[in-house]
């Protein structure tokens, strides 16, 4: 078979497959032993990524050979247990599994006619998520490469229905002349949201921002009269604090006005799929559409977003394509009609398998140690003679130094140290250190030792 074929040429593909292979193995069994930031040797050697591109073609051994010994140096351990930065995810094992053996399918999400496998497997996870997170039956899911873009698709949903209720067909007319939309999220929406508000053409400037509470979350008592033109966002998951918007009040006065609520839940939506943290998502089934990202809490490999919108025909009236080539409609899912592009690569498949290995409790049991590897951040902090200055409901805890001064130079000498890394943040006018815990991999030891490594580099010394 084709495997044999031309001998030379198998034998060469294969020693590829192997080599790439065990580089990954090699490079999962000692990540926990790397520092988490590469030092300055290893981002030097990068150089060998530079210089002019060749003129032709060279043994592709030796470009693996380089991706190995040079690129494997210069990476970020956030695989391994004590990267807390950003809401950077870890990795589950049968992500990266599943991930490998899909990226040897090469195959293209973009029609079930394409992809019966790809298909099915966002068709099963579009069911999966919907009960997961107590969506309404008919959710409908576009896969895409994270929440950047599923609210983006949320708030093209919303946009057409809203405007279609008003009589105007967006898709054909476009904004100019279109009736208003009033659009209203809260004074601490994510940049992403306010990123999307542009690319959809409503314009930075008109946001209506709704007061928030001490931990980020819009005050269900501040809410301004809605109407039936109004594009309402609501955040389950600040990215600072990890507070959620009372989602429940927020509906019931959007549907009550006629308009329509997107939930951003990046990380935080993963509460609904838990029962100890479920509360803090309350009211989400009476969203219109929703976001969140498998590649945050759920662990799985990169790019891996989804867009969640129980107004199907909304989600695919605004993000349809057709041509006289392409074949729609079939037995199997087409994609395309729930993401901005055409060509995709199949993401659902890693989803699929991670689902499949966790099963329901497993993904409630994944949510639950993240957030009880931040109770014990929250816990220990204190003892270390750090403040916390979140009410950590979630993933996320906030620190901080005596002045904003110390606290910089702490989160410096800590990040440059190797033992973990965590971000900094501005937080209710003070310099903070955020601290994301997102990682299946991150153990109870890990926290005590990050604990440790920051009351260290706060004293000066080398942690
Ligand atoms: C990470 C994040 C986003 C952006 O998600 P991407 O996957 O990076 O596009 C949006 N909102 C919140 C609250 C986030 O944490």
């Amino acid at each position: 078979m084709s495997g044999s074929r031309g001998g030379g040429e198998g034998a060469a593909r294969d020693a590829l497959i192997a080599r790439a292979a065990q580089a990954a193995r090699d490079y999962a069994a000692a990540v926990r032993d790397r520092p988490v930031v590469p030092g300055a040797e290893a981002l030097d050697a990068l150089d060998a990524f530079a210089g002019p591109m060749p003129d032709g073609p060279g043994d592709p051994a030796k470009v693996l050979d380089t991706l190995i010994e040079t690129g494997g140096p210069a990476t970020v351990a956030q695989t391994g247990g004590r990267y807390f930065g950003f809401v950077n995810g870890g990795l589950l094992p049968i992500g990266l599994a599943a991930r490998i053996l899909a990226d040897a399918w090469d195959q293209n999400a973009a029609m079930g006619v394409m992809s019966p496998v790809a298909a099915r497997a966002e068709a099963t996870c579009e069911a999966w998520l919907t009960e997961l997170f107590g969506l309404p039956a008919g959710t409908k899911a576009g896969f895409v490469s994270g929440t950047s873009t599923a609210t983006l698709c949320g708030l093209l949903a919303a946009r057409h229905r809203l405007l279609a209720n008003a009589g105007w067909d967006v898709n054909a007319r476009g904004l100019n002349g279109a009736p208003r939309l009033r659009i209203v999220t809260g004074a601490e929406a994510h940049g992403t949201v306010l990123k999307a508000i542009a690319m959809a053409g409503f314009g930075t400037d008109c946001v209506e921002y709704v007061p928030v509470d001490a931990n980020g979350a819009i005050r269900a008592d501040a809410l301004p009269t809605l109407d039936k033109r109004t594009l309402f966002i609501a955040q389950a998951g600040n990215v600072v604090s990890g507070g959620f918007d009372p989602l429940r009040p927020i509906a019931r006065a959007v549907r009550d006005a006629g308009g329509w609520l997107h939930v951003d839940g990046a990380f935080g939506l993963w509460a609904a799929a838990s029962p100890a943290q479920r509360h803090l998502t309350d009211g989400l089934a009476l969203a219109h559409s929703c976001s969140a990202d498998a590649h945050k809490t759920l662990n799985a490999p990169y790019d891996n977003g989804i867009v969640l919108c129980a107004d199907g025909a909304a989600l695919t009236a605004a993000l349809h394509n057709s041509g006289s080539y392409i074949v729609l409609g079939g037995a199997a899912r087409d994609g395309m009609l729930t993401t901005p592009e055409m060509s995709r690569r199949a993401r659902g498949i890693e989803l699929w398998a991670i689902l499949a290995a966790l099963g329901r409790s497993g993904v409630a049991a994944l949510v639950g140690q993240l957030c009880a590897r931040a109770a014990q951040f929250a816990d220990e902090l204190p003892r270390a003679g750090f403040p916390v200055l979140n009410d950590p409901v979630f993933n996320q805890v906030v620190t901080a130094c005596d002045t904003d001064a110390e606290t910089e130079a702490t989160l410096a000498r800590l990040q440059a140290s190797g033992t973990a890394w965590m971000g900094g943040a501005e937080w209710r006018g003070r310099k903070v250190i955020r601290i994301s815990v997102c990682s299946h991999a991150t153990t109870p030891d890990d926290v005590t030792a990050t604990v440790a490594a920051l009351a260290k580099a706060r004293d000066g010394a080398q942690p």
